[in-house]
């Protein structure tokens, strides 16, 4: 359906990779503007480019560090300068910081993480809100099935933190904005095949930890391995459109029963 959002803008963060860029390029095959936030690396002019191609002009990569404010702010605004106003949030940017016990993991460390995944998803709602209000939107935040449907990623108190955090801040957006007609939804995603480990700095500590149970990484009933970044687009994107209009405050797991192991 090439103009399900014909006419709207999408701000997706971590759109220079994995789940971002898949949400990305779908949006724009079903008619938005997207803008590109992200660490303005190779990557997301990358994704630009290609996006380019599918129609000139739709998108374009924005150098934004999430959990800075004023980088924030700014990014929005020169978005609604570009495409007119927000109609859909993907608030999608995350990293899984360091992989560390609790009592090596520096207070540096859990703040980094929770800065990025949990500030950077508060930052962008807020900063999109004033726009979102004109005609009501859909915001989409990316969390996980760690931290709320499984506990036995070791090591990962401060991403799974973040991520259980993030389900509670859409609710609580989910109830303040539906009188603007803003939808507010979460995705706990299972393993997904992207860049993330990239993201991910381990302890030599963390062999230390005693696992209790062991079934292998990310192996999900309904497939071989993990799922793909597009699986994941078809949903946000069914969350974003009108079809959806009655879908607000939910929890949508994706993650082929890979939590209910
Ligand atoms: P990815 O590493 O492939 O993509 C994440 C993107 O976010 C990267 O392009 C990175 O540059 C960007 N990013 C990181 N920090 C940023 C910052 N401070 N500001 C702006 N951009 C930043 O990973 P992904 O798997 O596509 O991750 C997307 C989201 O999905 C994350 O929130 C992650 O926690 C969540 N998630 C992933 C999985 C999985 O198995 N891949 C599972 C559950 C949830």
């Amino acid at each position: 359906n090439s103009s399900r959002f014909a006419g709207q803008t999408a701000i997706v963060t971590g759109a220079g990779s994995g789940i971002g860029k898949a949400v990305a390029i779908k949006l724009v095959q079903q008619g938005a503007n997207v803008a590109l936030f992200d660490l303005l690396d190779d990557r997301a002019l990358e994704t630009e480019t290609e996006i380019n191609r599918i129609r000139e002009g739709a998108s374009h990569a924005f150098d934004v560090d999430i959990a800075n404010a004023k980088r924030v702010e700014k990014a929005v605004l020169e978005t609604v300068e570009m495409y007119g106003g927000v109609d859909i949030v993907f608030a999608n940017a995350g990293i899984n910081g360091v992989v560390a016990p609790i009592e090596d993991l520096s207070l540096e460390d859990w703040q980094k993480t929770l800065s990025v995944n949990l500030n950077g998803t508060f930052l962008t709602l807020k900063h999109s809100i004033p726009h979102l209000k004109k005609n009501g939107g859909s915001v989409i935040i990316t969390s996980s099935i760690n931290g709320n449907h499984t506990f036995s990623s070791f090591g990962m108190s401060a991403y799974s933190t973040s991520k259980a955090g993030q389900v509670a801040f859409a609710k609580m957006a989910a109830l303040e904005l539906a009188k603007f007609k803003i939808r507010v939804n979460v995705i706990c995603p299972g393993s997904i095949s992207t860049n993330i480990d990239q993201s991910t700095k381990k302890t030599d500590h963390l062999k230390d930890i005693v696992i209790p149970v062991q079934y292998p990484e990310g192996s999900q009933p309904l497939e071989d391995g993990p799922g793909a970044p597009e699986q994941v687009a078809n949903l946000v994107s069914f969350l974003a459109s009108h079809e959806a209009s009655h879908i607000t405050g939910a929890q949508i797991v994706i993650d082929g029963a890979e939590s209910l192991l």
